[in-house]
């Protein structure tokens, strides 16, 4: 539905082309072919406007946790719009779903993640904790520890702070370099591990942070931020040992430990954040999308109170903030939301039903050669796509396959991302074990094509 309404022989593919910058996309070949406009949502479905029931196997951008057409959630947004459609929290004045939302997050959040703020974006969350993080050894009298330590394959959104804290060099090379900022490689056992079993290769992948710390020098560090799982990076899963060792490393060397939890966080992996699944103590968490399923822009940082307390008692204003900063209207379908993923149990279904799914994948596609390992944990997972079985080679043009194979998924009604050649899923949490068998079908299919 479109206000106003456009006349019957409208036509939305030339408006889409002439008109519409889309982001994260080659505009040329976009429209060599049409865009699907998608047009409706009802649980784990897509109708687009050819009247296709396109499977959604990534929830959105990793975001529709509850799935689509909730009614709760429509409600919550309509009453809060209804009461009281926006007002800001700067100046001496809050609101209280902004209110309530701090005190529930920061009671569910693990740790001593006591304090909450909050953006409208997972990228506006990354660049408040790394203006936090600067702004708390500034007010300690350590200006010099300005540096940030990310990981290649590391995604933190798309402002240039994020995009310089993330590792996608294709982003760099468009500018979106930063003084200040270093990278370390990323957990990623199947693509580097070698000969190495995944416990020697966690130990090994961290140590490449402690090596760092001791060339940069940690009087000039900041903060470590990490993706518990790295998502956009291809859904990179550190072995058990990888966590632990990081948080030793960081607290040894006085560096802020900041877990990006915008793909993780809400019951993605298992438990409520990620975090708890890899047994992280963070210092500074960012959270978005499944805080409300994507219906509406919403993100938080939960600040730990050792750098809560410099900034509160110590640092005096804090020169930071956005318009939309604990909207009320967002932070009422969230608290919505959180009363959906709680009473229905979500995170814990997340885990049952994602050990049930990769059992399934491993059955329908396990023998096909192309594929080189499923993994996964709660419901976020990959399938990689390779070469050869036996060495992991990955492909000559990388990224090739892995597109051809997403653009099988996507003519079988399926939604999965390719990142490079791993075929990447994160299904809504109330995904069904029939949808869920849908999903395997259709992937099975695809990829049976891509070979
Ligand atoms: N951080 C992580 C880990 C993400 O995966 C993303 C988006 O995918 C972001 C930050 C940026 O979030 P947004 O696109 O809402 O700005």
């Amino acid at each position: 539905i479109v206000s106003p309404i456009p006349t019957p022989d409208y036509d939305w593919q030339a408006a889409d082309a002439a008109h519409h910058l889309h982001p994260f996309s080659d505009h040329k070949s976009l429209h060599q072919g049409r865009v699907r406009i998608i047009t409706g949502g009802e649980g784990v479905y897509l109708t687009d406007d050819a009247g296709h029931r396109i499977l959604d196997g990534m929830a959105g951008l990793w975001c529709v946790a509850v799935g689509y057409g909730r009614q709760e959630l429509v409600d919550a947004a309509t009453r809060q719009m209804q009461t009281l459609p926006f007002y800001n929290t700067f100046f001496k004045t809050a609101t209280r779903p902004v209110i309530a939302l701090a005190d529930r997050l920061t009671a569910m959040a693990p740790g001593d993640l006591n304090h909450a703020f909050f953006a409208s974006s997972g990228s506006e969350a990354v660049d408040t904790a790394l203006r936090m993080a600067r702004t708390y050894w500034i007010t300690r009298g350590k200006p010099g520890k300005r540096i940030i330590l990310g990981r290649e394959y590391g995604y933190h959104g798309s402002t240039t702070l994020g995009a310089a804290a993330g590792g996608m060099v294709d982003m760099h090379r468009q500018g979106a370099v930063l003084p200040d900022f270093a990278h370390v490689m990323p957990p990623y056992w199947y693509g580097y591990g070698g000969q190495m079993s995944p416990e020697e290769f966690g130990l090994y992948a961290a140590k490449q942070i402690e090596d760092k710390i001791r060339e940069i020098g940690a009087k000039s560090i900041a903060a470590f931020i990490g993706e518990p799982i790295q998502g956009a990076g291809g859904v990179i899963i550190p072995p058990e040992t990888y966590w632990p060792e990081v948080q030793r490393i960081c607290r040894e060397n006085d560096i802020l430990l900041i877990a990006d939890e915008v793909i993780t966080g809400f019951g993605r992996t298992g438990r409520m954040f990620g975090s708890e699944t890899f047994g992280i103590a963070p210092d500074i968490m960012t959270l978005a999308k499944a805080i409300t399923s994507g219906y509406i822009p919403l993100s938080a940082v939960l600040v730990g109170d050792r750098v809560a307390d410099v900034l509160i008692n110590e640092t005096g204003e804090f020169y930071h903030g956005f318009t939309y900063s604990g909207h009320p209207v967002a932070c009422a379908v969230a608290l919505a939301n959180l009363d959906i993923l709680e009473s229905e149990g979500l995170a814990a279904r997340a885990e049952a039903k994602g050990a049930r799914l990769r059992g399934k994948l491993a059955e329908a596609l396990g023998d096909m050669p192309i594929v080189g390992e499923i993994r996964g944990v709660g419901l976020i997972g990959a399938i990689e796509l390779t070469a050869d079985r036996r060495t992991r080679r990955f492909f000559e043009r990388r990224g090739r396959v892995g597109t051809i194979c997403r653009d099988h998924c996507f003519a079988n009604d399926l939604v999965m991302r390719a990142v490079r050649d791993t075929m990447v899923f994160s299904p809504p949490l109330t995904i069904t074990d029939d949808e869920m068998d849908e999903m395997v079908a259709r992937a099975a299919r695809a990829i049976a094509a891509t070979q």
